[in-house]
């Protein structure tokens, strides 16, 4: 796969039985792009996120990342095959674990070596401001901390594609805008392709270069957001 990658689906369509809830997506997001995913609670935002992610086959149609097919009708290449990270509503970190141990478990997975390791949860934590956080357990951080922690262990691994889905929906009104903020400059300096779900548009005027509005399953609309200050051409 290329350093910087594109992201290509062509006819996509999905369906839960006789319910068609995907209907022919076309989408191209170009590399280094950050696409929000924006549209009505049921329209199929997070079934398109699923697919991405490799959570789900689709049904008829063709999803490529950069020049590798990772899926196509009734086959997906798993989620683990795939160099994504993903960040989610409900953060998903392992409570157990410490803030350090929570983000190093990508690289653990990819047997990269413990000094390594090391070096690297440090950098990532320092990116999201949580650098004097390591030794904590989750449960003594704030939500808004804790969501760091997952964007941490989401780009720990440098992967080629970053899933967001819904990743402020649990927070207040206040705090949502300000890491909103921080994970905008955090994406342009890292220069990975992001798609991020929101039904907000506010948050996908801050966050995306460009916003995707979907409608009962289909493209509606492409926007370009042409200002940091979330302006939408
Ligand atoms: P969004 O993320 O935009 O809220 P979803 O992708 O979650 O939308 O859902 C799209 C449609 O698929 C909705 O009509 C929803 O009711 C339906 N749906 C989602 N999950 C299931 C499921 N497991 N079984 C049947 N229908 C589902």
């Amino acid at each position: 796969m290329d350093a910087f990658t594109d992201i290509r689906l062509d006819g996509v369509s999905y369906a839960f039985g006789t319910h068609t809830v995907l209907n022919q997506i076309d989408l191209h997001i170009p590399a280094g792009a950050v696409v929000a995913l924006l549209g009505p609670s049921g329209c199929g935002k997070s079934t398109l996120l699923r697919l991405l992610a490799g959570l789900a086959q689709p049904l008829l149609g063709t999803i490529t990342f950069g020049n590798r097919l990772v899926a196509k009708a009734g086959w997906a290449l798993p989620p683990e095959s795939r160099d994504i990270g993903m960040v989610f509503q409900d953060y998903a970190l392992w409570p157990h674990m410490t803030v350090e141990d929570n983000v190093a478990f990508p690289l653990k997975m990819r047997n990269v070596p413990r000094a390594q390791r090391e070096t690297r949860v440090a950098a990532a934590l320092e990116r999201v401001g949580l650098g004097e956080f390591a030794k904590r357990k989750p449960s003594g951080l704030s939500g808004g901390q804790q969501q760091r922690v997952a964007l941490a262990r989401a780009i720990v691994a440098e992967p080629r594609v970053l899933l967001f889905d819904e990743p402020l929906s649990n927070l207040d009104s206040e705090l949502r805008e300000s890491l909103c903020r921080d994970m905008a400059v955090l994406l342009r300096q890292l220069g990975i392709t992001a798609v991020y779900v929101t039904h907000d548009r506010g948050e996908a005027g801050i966050i995306a270069d460009r916003i995707v509005h979907l409608s009962a399953g289909r493209v509606d609309a492409i926007r370009s957001v042409t200002s940091s200050s979330g302006e939408i051409a």
